[in-house]
This record gives structure tokens, sequence and C-alpha cells, in this order.
């Protein structure tokens, strides 16, 4: 039963479901709309519940290999003097540069998974024994069911749920992530320059050639095109291309120069339900959390695994496993989705609240709660399950 499965996507959720897939006896294909994987970002954790994901699936000795080396965070002042230090070591099981994690997981999902890259979804016609699926380039196709993978501007979501005006929520800041003149920033920190609503900073890891950029502003919803990485491009450099504080114009001269430059709006993604008929969602294209809770990777690895195992003990029958994929998912959604403070923390809305953070870096306090967060992980939420595929 429903054995052809389209997923859309080639990142972190959608080459876990087409790994377990696969494995369990499915035939997955995966659309990507980009010419090949993409390697953009900076480091993302595995953690809790994905370790072992990563572990059956037999690529935790690649990412510990792998793994990122950062210490912590600083933050600096306009002379590059630091100001204050925040040890983060050890706060995640490991971290690992986002474009080393997908090519691992692609690796992972070996011959029995079909590619189209540099295409796209254009419609999805649903009816009682599969979904026509209808492509930008590719000839329309037939597939017993369909997994939106595609992110936090999901195009399944669109074409099946509807707009995606009705799902996000903008938690009023704008992020992006690029690479950056390797020469910049200490090693071994993510070093941040903070004005009032405003943060540059470098990730530089020790073991890896390429440092990396980050940017974040505080702003009211600004109108773009999600897709247009130009007009990304010229936003942050209208909030940035003026200011010769700090290191910002060589950090942002080395983020222009970047094809894999990545923007976005910091928001959430909230659904009631995450299938409609034969078509599921998920990692960020479900339940985004936004990056700063740090939980993206973690969401997508543990979600895709549930999901492809709960169609694997469902005989692939999607009415029960859709409905016992968002049952087993959803405590640890919504845990990762209660970001705090994280945000204020690193781009602090005035020189006042910049003062106070800086000196709290300082202080135990921010340490005991990185502890505590850890000790409140430990308690997971639900055990993990080995599935046991019925097809
Ligand atoms: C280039 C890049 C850099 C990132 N950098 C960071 C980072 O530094 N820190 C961080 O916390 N998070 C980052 N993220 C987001 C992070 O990967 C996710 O939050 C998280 O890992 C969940 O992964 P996901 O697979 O659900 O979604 P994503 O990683 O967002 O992947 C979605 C995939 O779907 C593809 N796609 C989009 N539209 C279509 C379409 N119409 N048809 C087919 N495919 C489509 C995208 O190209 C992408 O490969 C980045 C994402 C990308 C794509």
């Amino acid at each position: 039963m429903n054995q052809r499965i389209l997923i859309s996507g080639a990142s972190i959720a959608g080459l876990t479901v087409a790994h377990w897939l696969a494995r369990y006896g499915f035939r997955p294909t995966v659309v990507e709309r980009a010419p090949g994987l993409r390697a953009g970002g900076n480091g993302v954790d595995v953690r809790d519940h994905a370790v072992a994901v990563a572990e059956r699936m037999g690529i935790m000795p690649s990412i510990r290999a792998a793994a990122t080396d950062v210490q912590g965070m600083k933050f600096v002042d306009a002379a590059d003097r630091t100001v204050a230090r925040l040890d983060t070591a050890g706060a995640s099981e490991v971290e690992i540069m986002r474009g080393d994690l997908v090519a691992l997981l692609h690796r992972a999902t070996g011959a029995g998974v079909e590619y189209l890259f540099g295409d796209s979804i254009r419609g999805l016609a649903q009816d009682d024994d599969g979904v026509t699926v209808t492509f930008d380039h590719a000839g329309s196709r037939r597939f017993d069911l369909v997994i939106g993978a595609d992110g936090m501007h999901s195009n399944v979501r669109r074409l099946a749920f509807g707009p995606e005006s009705q799902f996000l929520r903008y938690k009023d800041h704008y992020f992006a992530f690029a690479n950056a003149d390797a020469a910049l920033g200490e090693n071994r920190w993510v070093t941040m320059y903070n004005q009032p609503g405003k943060m540059a900073g470098v990730y530089r890891s020790g073991n890896h050639a390429q440092a990396k950029a980050y940017f974040i502003f505080r702003s009211g919803p600004l109108r773009y095109d999600v897709r247009d990485v130009e007009q990304h491009k010229r936003l942050v450099s209208q909030v940035f291309g003026r200011d010769i504080s700090w290191q910002i114009q060589e950090l942002l001269a080395g983020a222009l120069a970047d094809p894999d430059f990545y923007f976005d709006a910091l928001s959430q993604v909230h659904m009631p339900s995450w299938s409609t008929g034969r078509v599921g969602l998920v990692g960020d294209a479900a339940a985004c959390a936004s990056p700063a809770s740090g939980a993206g990777a973690e969401l997508a690895l543990v979600g895709a695994y549930r999901l492809a195992g709960e169609l694997a003990s469902a005989s692939g029958d999607h009415r029960v496993a859709f409905a016992q994929y968002q049952e087993s998912h959803r405590d640890l959604v919504h845990k990762k989705q209660q970001i705090g403070p994280n945000v204020r923390l690193m781009v602090p809305k005035t020189h006042g609240g910049r003062w106070i953070r800086d000196g709290a870096a300082w202080l135990p306090i921010l340490r005991a709660m990185t502890a505590a967060e850890r000790l409140l992980r430990v308690k997971a939420p639900r055990a993990l399950p080995e599935y046991v595929s019925a097809i």
C-alpha cells in the first residue's frame, strides 16, 4: 500500500525521511528546487533524540568526525575588544556545519532513492487512489503520497493547505547567514557585535577553513520575494551597508559575494494538522521553531524518522500513520517552539539592554541557565521507538 512517495526538499528533513522510507521498502523520489544539494548555513545542533536517529542511520561517527569545535559566544565593542564571553561548549551533543550534515544525509540515502534536482512541484491533485503531480520541468506523474519537506516557505504546504500567512508567526527579526573572510573573528568562537536592534557576527570553527557571517536585525514585517536572493542582499545592505563600525563592511563584502546567501524572517510555523489526505509535512514545513530555537535540525531529524517509521508500521496506511506521527512528535515541537529570551540576548533592543546582557554574560547566571536547559532536556518527552516495517 502507498509505495510511491514523492518528497519535496532535499535538506535535513527530506533526506532523512527518504533514507528511512527506502530502508523500510518504500520507493521515494526527492524533488529539490536547487540544482544540487544546498551547502550553506552555519553550525546546527544534533542532540538528544536526533543523536539516536543518526546512530540508527549509521552516520553518527561521521557526524562526530565532522563536528565543529566552537567554544562559545563572545561579544565585542567597536574596537574589537571583548566585552563578554559565554562558554557554551557541551551545550549540545554535537554541532556540525549544516552543509556537512546535508552531505552525510545524502550519502546515507543510497541507491534506493530517485532524485529530481532543479525542479519543483507545480500542482497536486488528490483522489482516492493517489496524487497526480505536475512539475515545472518533468512530465506529470502519479504518486501514492506526497511529503512536503521544503522548509519554512513550503511549496507543498501552499498547494495543499493554502497561503503561508495562515501558519507563519513572525518574531520581529530578520537574519542572514553567508560565507565570511576566514581571517575575521577569533578561532573557535562566535564573535558578535551589537548596536541597538542589530547584530553582526562571525562564526569560526577551528577545524573548518570557511568562516560564516551572521546578520540579525529587528524590524516590522518587510515585503519581499522569498526566492529573490539579490533582493535579500539589498535588504541586508540597506540595514548594514552604511555602518562602518567594527568589521561590518568586511563581513558584508564576503556575504554579498556568496551565491548561497541565506536570508529569512525569524518566524515559526504553527499548524493544527500536518497532513491533509495523502499529503503530509515534516521539518520546518510543518513546524519551524526558527533558528533562535537551535532545534531546527533536531526537529527535522526526529520528525522525519517518526513519519517514515509510522508509515512503515502502518503498512503504508497514511490515515493511521499521519495521525500517529503528529501525536508522537507534537510534544517535542511544542517544547522547542518556546524560544524564550534567546533573540533578545543576541540582539538587545537598546544600549541599556546590551549593557545588562554583557554584564550577565560574566556572571554564572547564564551558564546556570544553559546547564538547567541541559538537565531539562535529559527528561526527553518520550522514548524514541524502534519501528518495525510491516510492508
Ligand atoms: C541554505 C540553507 C542554510 C541554512 N542555514 C541555517 C543556519 O545556519 N542555521 C539554522 O539554524 N538553520 C539554517 N537553515 C534552516 C535549517 O536547515 C532548518 O531550519 C532545519 O534544519 C530544518 O530543515 P528542513 O529540511 O525542514 O528545511 P530546510 O533546511 O529549510 O530545507 C528545505 C529544502 O527544500 C528546498 N525547497 C524549497 N522550496 C522548494 C520547492 N518548491 N521544491 C523543491 N524543493 C524546495 C530548499 O531548497 C531546501 O533544500 C538553513 C537552510 C538552508 C536551506
